[in-house]
């Protein structure tokens, strides 16, 4: 048995975060295994009910769990509340809380959807890429940092554990798929990026196996869009990382369609890339795939479950395929369908798929 702590959060989050439950029901279903659910609040939510975003008796809740699913947080309710009490502190808290450094962004284009992208379809066609980002260091948390009257400042800093676990977990992942991960760095002009190269190669020689190679982030910028094929796993530091996972993003083409996962030595969260969308919230037309292959990647990742996480992804190709689109990803001649009907959708070709492979769970 599993135990996941949902925490639907605000917006759409909760009928996003409804899409993969049912999914999720369905895995347990059909392969025969029990998932734990307890649904707790973050956000806005939260704060509405205790006056804080996130409650020390929900973090003790995910501390007590195999993995955390999150919805989204945020709104325009919330956004005028000082900066600690406002939803997204309640991300920046959770991810630090379970030590959650490693931020892991596929980037993979559904072979129906190769039109939406604003990419040229011969570009495109074949890619999957992963982005691992570190999460923890860098500009984002370094020392000293602030502004005044005359100056602003941030500190750039990594220390060598830090690189070493974030640079050993794209190896490893880089070992399940095409072994070949890229490094990005600025070490041309950036001594934190030369010290961060330096212990990469040092890390690698654990992975002889898996191909290394090193970009300065100014050009891997311009190799995702140019030529996105070239890469497996980029391996990257919070800053870069936060930059280039949205120009990877903008393979797929819709925000409604990137799941992510953010894994630390112990905990791990996973969580659709989107924010709570208050522009659509309560609609019932929110896309549910984000959602989803993020339950994918949670089977995957955490649970070791890699044939039904290929299952989902091949279900969502093939509801795809079969022309359904919500709002977000509609274009004429599409199937136009709710959040409800999307995720039943990809129900019914998991069950299809399920069937046709007659499954023997015992030798997943
Ligand atoms: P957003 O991602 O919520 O929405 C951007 C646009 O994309 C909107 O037009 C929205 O309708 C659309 N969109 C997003 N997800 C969609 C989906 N699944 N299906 C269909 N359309 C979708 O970003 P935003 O508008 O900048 O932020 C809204 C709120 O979300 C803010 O409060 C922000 O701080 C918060 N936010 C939260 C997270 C998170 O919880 N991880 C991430 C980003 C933003």
């Amino acid at each position: 048995m599993f135990s996941i702590t949902l925490l639907p959060g605000d917006g759409i989050g909760p009928e996003v975060t409804s899409a993969a439950v049912k999914v999720l029901k369905t895995v347990a279903e059909k392969f025969n295994i029990e998932f734990n659910f307890k649904t707790e609040l973050i956000g806005g939510a939260s704060y509405d009910k205790y006056s804080t975003p996130l409650t020390d008796e929900v973090l003790s809740q995910c501390y007590s769990s195999d993995v955390v699913f999150l919805g989204a947080v945020g709104g325009p309710k919330w956004e005028n509340l000082p900066h600690h009490l406002k939803p997204e502190a309640a991300l920046l808290k959770l991810r630090k809380a379970l030590g959650l450094y490693a931020n892991l962004r596929p980037a993979k284009i559904y072979n129906s959807m190769l039109s939406y992208s604003s990419l040229k379809e011969e570009v495109l066609k074949g890619t999957d890429v992963l982005i691992v980002r570190e999460l923890t260091g860098d500009a984002y948390f370094g020392e000293p940092r602030g502004y005044d009257e005359q100056k602003g400042f941030n500190t750039m800093i990594y220390t060598k554990e830090e690189v070493e676990r974030i640079a050993r977990k794209a190896f490893e992942l880089a070992r399940f798929r095409n072994k070949k991960v890229t490094s990005v760095d600025k070490a041309n002009v950036l001594e934190v990026s030369q010290f961060w190269r330096k212990v990469v190669i040092d890390v690698h020689k654990d992975y002889q196996d898996v191909e290394l190679n090193h970009m300065y982030v100014d050009n891997a910028a311009m190799q995702i869009v140019r030529y996105p094929k070239q890469f497996d796993v980029i391996l990257t530091s919070n800053l870069f990382g936060d930059i280039l996972s949205d120009i990877a993003a903008m393979i797929t083409g819709s925000l409604g369609m990137l799941p992510s996962a953010s894994l630390g030595s112990k905990y791990a969260l996973y969580e659709p890339v989107h924010g709570s969308a208050p522009d659509i919230a309560g609609k019932g037309i929110a896309n549910p795939i984000a959602a989803i292959s993020s339950v994918a990647m949670m089977l995957k990742y955490s649970f070791q479950m890699d044939k039904a996480a290929e299952l989902i992804e091949n279900s969502i190709e093939n509801t795809l395929t079969k022309g359904y689109r919500t709002k977000d990803i509609y274009k004429e001649g599409d199937k136009l369908v709710s959040t409800d009907e999307m995720t039943d959708k990809i129900i019914e070709e998991f069950d299809k798929l399920f069937a046709k492979e007659a499954i023997n769970v015992f030798t997943l």
